[in-house]
């Protein structure tokens, strides 16, 4: 079965030809692991924490910076709320199509709940119509509509540590309208091409350069 992340629309929408490299032959190109160490040592640490482990190995292990980033999370407003879930896994179908991802945190506080992104790097430039926001609130919501009807508000919420901000995207019924149609039309392009066509001004940013001719 086919489940649709963000990354996959993301990357088909910035070029179908890097969409057919990475997820149709499946041909990964090495990143420097330096861009996403940080990135990746404050998710553990806060899925564990979240969790009730115990943490301390891993706090020794950060940098200086790390763990300011790392205090900056822990005194976020959106992170004190109650935990339900973290590294959350989630699928639900749009029209014929799959769609998922993971949350990096579900809390809630009464019946408002939170899904919490935590970004040490840049938050979208339009974050209510990122496909991350949109695959998450979808998913998250019908997970919620099963269990609670109609008595429950839903919000995303991109934490941006490196400003020490939140941006946060309230769920309604206009935007799930809109998140559907538009989800399912990304599935649906992605679904019928023939050709991977390429989009030959991204080529700068791309780790597939040296190969793509
Ligand atoms: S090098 Fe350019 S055309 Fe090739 S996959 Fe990357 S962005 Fe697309």
């Amino acid at each position: 079965m086919q489940i649709f992340s963000p990354n996959m629309l993301k990357v088909y929408e910035e070029c179908p030809k890097k969409y057919e490299y990475r997820y149709v032959q499946k041909f990964n190109v090495p990143q420097s692991k330096g861009v996403f160490e940080k990135g990746k040592k404050i998710h553990a640490l806060a899925h564990y924490y979240l969790r009730g482990d115990d943490i301390q190995k891993l706090l020794a292990a950060l940098t200086d910076d790390e763990y300011l980033v790392w205090k900056s999370l822990l005194n976020n407003e959106y992170f004190q709320k109650n935990y339900v879930n973290s590294e959350y896994n989630l699928t639900t179908k749009v029209g014929d199509f799959w769609i998922g991802g993971r949350l990096d945190a579900f809390m809630k506080s009464d019946n408002n709940y939170f899904i919490l992104d935590y970004k040490t790097g840049a938050v979208p430039k339009n974050p209510s119509e990122d496909y991350q926001t949109m695959v998450y609130l979808i998913c998250a919501n019908e997970v919620l509509a099963k269990g609670w009807g109609n008595n429950y508000s839903l919000s995303f919420v991109y934490i941006d540590l490196k400003n020490n901000q939140n941006h946060k995207i309230t769920f309604d019924t206009e935007k799930k309208t809109h998140y559907y149609m538009v989800l399912e039309n990304a599935c649906k392009k992605i679904t019928t091409t023939r050709n991977f066509l390429k989009n030959q001004n991204r080529c700068n940013f791309c780790e597939y350069s040296k190969f793509c001719h």
